[in-house]
C-alpha cells in the first residue's frame, strides 16, 4: 500500500493530466447544492461538498442503458459499456453502498453491465470535510471505509494524504508530484477519520443499527407503517436519492421497422404504484404502507440478512432532505420501533 502526501495544487495539476487521458465524474456545485458530473476543468472540482443530490451509483447503474438489440424472430448483440472512467470524490458512506452493490451484482446472478462499468473504474474516495445536515453515516458505521475504493484521500488541511489500495490506483498516484507520508501527516489523517466516527450524526438512532433486523422481526404489524404512509405521495425520491437502492424494470421497445428493437433496462422504485404489478393485472404491494413498510425492512432486515448483517441504509441522509412531507428519515422509523417494541 503506497501512502503519499500531495498539495492541493498539485493533486489538482494531477487530475488535469487524467482529464486529458481519459473521462473523470467528480462532485461539482449545482446552484448552492452538489452534483456528481463530467468534469472538464479540475478547477471545477468541489471536494469540500457536503453531499451530493444523487449518489455515484448512476455511473454503474445507469437511470436508462441498452442492455441488448435483437431482431425479431432472430438473435440478439448484447451491449457493453467499455469507457473506462475515474470517479472522484466518493465519500465513504457512498463507497459502502457502492461495495454493498458489487456483492448483490456478483454474487449468483452476475450482472456483466454492472461489473463491466466497475472493472473499468477508478474510484477516488474522499473522507468527508463537511458534514450534510442530515447525515447519520456515524450512526451505521459508514463514516469511514476501508475498501473497495483504488485510492483514499483526506484533506489534511494544506494537503491531501492519498492511499493508494491498488494498482490502478498506485498508477494514477505514481503521475503525480508526492511526497512520502510522514507519521505526523498519518497521525492527521487519523485525527480527520476518528473525528467523522463521531461526528457524522445528524439523526441518533436509539439502538446500534446492528440490532435492526432483529427489531424489525417485531414490527411488521406496527401502526407506523399506515400512519407514515397517510402523507405518503408515493413519488419514489426516497427510492431515486438512494446509494442502496438498485431496483429497476426491464423493456422490450420494437423499432419503428417492426423487425429490431433494444432490450433497456430503468430505474425503477418500491415505491412507486405498479411496482409490484404482475400478470393477470395483480398488484402484491398495491396499498401505500406495505410499499411504506418494504422499503425499510429491506435496508433494515432483507438485505443485511443476505450480507452477513450490514444495513442497507449508508446514512448519507438524501432521502430525508428529497421527501417532501418528511416522512421518509429511517432513524426517525426505526426509534419509533425501537420506543414500542425495543424492550420486548
Ligand atoms: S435510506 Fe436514506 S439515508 Fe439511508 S442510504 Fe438510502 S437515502 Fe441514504
Ligand atoms: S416517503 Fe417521501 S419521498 Fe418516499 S415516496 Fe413517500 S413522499 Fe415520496
Amino acid at each position: 500500500m503506497t501512502v503519499k502526501k500531495i498539495t492541493k495544487a498539485d493533486f489538482t495539476d494531477l487530475i488535469e493530466k487524467v482529464i486529458a487521458s481519459q473521462k473523470v465524474y467528480a462532485p461539482q456545485a449545482k446552484g448552492d447544492k452538489y452534483d456528481f458530473a463530467p468534469l472538464t476543468s479540475a478547477g471545477d472540482m468541489k471536494l469540500d461538498y457536503d453531499v451530493t443530490l444523487q449518489p455515484p451509483k448512476k455511473y454503474f447503474i445507469p437511470p436508462v442503458e441498452t442492455l441488448l438489440t435483437f431482431e425479431v424472430g432472430g438473435g440478439y448483440q448484447s451491449q457493453f459499456d467499455e469507457e473506462k472512467f475515474v470517479l472522484l470524490g466518493v465519500h465513504p458512506y457512498d463507497m459502502v453502498a457502492i461495495n454493498q452493490i458489487d456483492k448483490l451484482f456478483s454474487d449468483g446472478h452476475f450482472d456483466n453491465h454492472y461489473m463491466n462499468r466497475r472493472t473499468n473504474a477508478t474510484i477516488i474516495a474522499l473522507d468527508v470535510v463537511n458534514a450534510s445536515k442530515n447525515v447519520f453515516a456515524s450512526e451505521i458505521g459508514t463514516a469511514t471505509v476501508k475498501q473497495g475504493y483504488d485510492l483514499l484521500l483526506t484533506d489534511i488541511g494544506d494537503a491531501y494524504i492519498a492511499e493508494a489500495a491498488t494498482e490502478k490506483g498506485a498508477a494514477l498516484l505514481a503521475g503525480a508530484n508526492a511526497a512520502d507520508a510522514t507519521d505526523d501527516d498519518l497521525a492527521k489523517k487519523q485525527k480527520v477519520q476518528s473525528d467523522n466516527e463521531l461526528s457524522l450524526s445528524k439523526h441518533l438512532l436509539k439502538c446500534p443499527a446492528s440490532d435492526l433486523p432483529k427489531l424489525l422481526e417485531k414490527a411488521y404489524d406496527h401502526p407506523v407503517w399506515e400512519e407514515q404512509a397517510e402523507t405518503c405521495f408515493a413519488c419514489g425520491s426516497c427510492n431515486q436519492v438512494c446509494p442502496t437502492c438498485y431496483c429497476f424494470n426491464v423493456q422490450d421497445d420494437v423499432n419503428w421497422d417492426m423487425k429490431t428493437g433494444e432490450r433497456k433496462r430503468a430505474w425503477d422504485g418500491c415505491m412507486l404504484d405498479g411496482f409490484t404489478k404482475c400478470a393477470p393485472d395483480h398488484e402484491f404491494r398495491k396499498n401505500r404502507a406495505d410499499r411504506f413498510r418494504h422499503r425499510l425492512f429491506r435496508k433494515g432486515k432483507y438485505v443485511p440478512y443476505k450480507l452477513g448483517g450490514e444495513i442497507a441504509c449508508v446514512g448519507c441522509g438524501r432521502c430525508v432532505g428529497a421527501c417532501l412531507p418528511d416522512i421518509a428519515n429511517p432513524v426517525n422509523v426505526y426509534n419509533r420501533l425501537f420506543d414500542d417494541l425495543g424492550n420486548g
